[in-house]
């Protein structure tokens, strides 16, 4: 299927050329024609997979589609809001927003804390169309009437789970209600926990339901392996890897700001420039960060969990985690970073001995085992005790009946990624050098 058979106005298609896509992502095919028709949608969709034009694309064209009820009136209150739970992800849709409705004439703003009130003042009162915030802060404008909200036809949802883990329900659920009662809803989630669920059944109104990666599913394309390391030999295990193999445009993931710092700042004592990125960053440093990170003038960024949703980055060759992290799922959010729209990607954890439990919960929840090598000159004191191997799945049904959410399909999108399984197998230590020492990948079910 081609852009060019969905209905969007000659405007955007030629936006959507000149950032060089032809062909819809899933996605896009199945969450466009709904949204253009006006319904709700319930979408479970990472990031990564073309979630934000999936949305972006067709509320530009009844923004400006003069026979739809969203039809242009002049600038004045939003009539489209677009909730996201960070300032990047924020910065990210808005940019989104404004590369694909360059001809559309319409205004776009983002609106998020950490940088200065005021010019978002200013903006609002010029008019906008569609505005792109984060709930804190647009609650303040709320509560000091800067901005209108009865105008809005169309409420997005963006990373509904992500919202609910930094705890911004009470403020989505405020802002709802001063949203007009007669609107369309879009919800996108990269699961559907319960509470999620909840949230959609409330706000949205018999919506089109569309899926197109499970919980807990990594990306199909991105090839995953462990190395086994020293806790205390990882920061020269990473040099090595960077200077060996000449990495360019690595993520890397720390569980602590304090941590990542050090660890950016060991890797420019090295002559490898990195940046940062965390919570304890101001705005400017975090978008100069990553404005230096895409145009490659950093070799690695180094971040935290919260402050690495959403970033969104054409074609990332390499997510390494530093460390694992605490909570299974946010590991597939990390490598989700790679292995974007239909390139391929690689996902490099490397694993001290105190993370075997955080290993496990990983294997369980993708539901394979991650194959795993030691760096020559860096093998672990304890190798063969390392990491041992996840114990055998012990009962399915928590995570499963989480997962399964109701939901049909999961056999056969397992099934599929079997026969991706071998890519995340021993052929990976091309690019970490290392041996495999032990080998073990593929399905456990199934
Ligand atoms: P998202 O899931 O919205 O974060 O998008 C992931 C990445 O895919 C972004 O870098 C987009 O620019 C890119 N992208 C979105 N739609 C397409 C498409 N149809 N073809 C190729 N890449 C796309």
């Amino acid at each position: 299927m081609l852009f060019t058979e969905l209905g969007l106005s000659a405007a955007i298609l030629r936006a959507i050329g000149e950032q060089g896509y032809d062909t819809p992502t899933p996605i896009q095919q199945q969450a466009i024609p709904h949204v253009l028709a006006g319904r709700d949608l319930e979408a479970l969709a990472q990031t990564g997979t073309g979630k934000t034009a999936a949305f972006v694309l067709p509320l530009l064209h009844r923004l400006t589609d003069t026979t739809s009820p969203l039809q242009r009136i002049t600038h004045t209150a939003p009539r489209v809001l677009v909730l996201v739970p960070t300032r990047e992800l924020a910065a990210q849709v808005l940019e989104s927003v404004r590369a694909y409705g360059k001809h559309t004439g319409l205004r776009s703003l983002a609106v998020f804390g950490g940088v200065g009130i005021n010019p978002q003042l200013q903006a609002l009162r010029r008019g906008i169309d569609i505005l792109v915030a984060t709930p804190g802060r647009l609650l303040d404008h709320m509560q000091q009437r800067t901005v209108d909200l009865s105008k809005i036809q169309t409420l997005v949802l963006d990373e509904a789970d992500r919202m609910f883990d930094m705890g911004f329900i009470r403020d989505i659920r405020k802002i709802v209600e001063r949203c007009p009662k007669e609107r369309q809803n879009l919800l996108f989630s990269a699961t559907f926990a319960p509470e999620v669920r909840e949230l959609a059944h409330t706000i949205l109104k018999n919506p089109a339901l569309v899926e197109v990666a499970r919980r807990g599913t990594p990306a199909e394309l991105v090839a995953q392996s462990v190395i086994r390391v020293d806790q205390s030999q990882k920061k020269e295990a990473l040099l090595h890897l960077f200077q060996a193999h000449g990495w360019h445009q690595v993520l890397v993931f720390c569980r602590t700001k304090h941590g990542a710092d050090a660890l950016s700042k060991r890797l420019d004592q090295s002559g490898i420039r990195s940046a940062a990125l965390h919570g304890n960053k101001s705005q400017n440093a975090r978008t100069r960060a990553l404005a230096d990170f895409k145009s490659g003038k950093l070799a690695a960024l180094v971040a935290t969990d919260i402050a690495a949703r959403g970033i969104d980055i054409d074609s990332l060759p390499r997510v390494v985690n530093f460390e694992l992290p605490n909570v299974p799922e946010d590991y597939v959010h990390r490598i989700g970073r790679t292995g974007r729209a239909g390139s391929s990607g690689e996902a490099l954890s490397l694993v001290s001995s105190d993370e075997r439990i955080q290993l496990r919960d990983i294997e369980r929840l993708i539901k394979r085992d991650i194959s795993s090598s030691v760096l020559p000159g860096f093998e672990p004191t304890n190798a063969r005790e390392s990491v041992p191997r996840a114990a055998p799945h012990p009962s399915r049904k928590p995570a499963a009946a989480r997962a399964s959410s109701g939901r049909s399909g999961e056999g056969q999108r397992n099934g599929q990624r079997s026969g991706g399984g071998g890519r995340g197998d021993g052929a990976r230590t091309g690019t970490g050098g290392a041996k495999p020492a032990s080998h073990h990948s593929g399905q456990r079910h199934r």
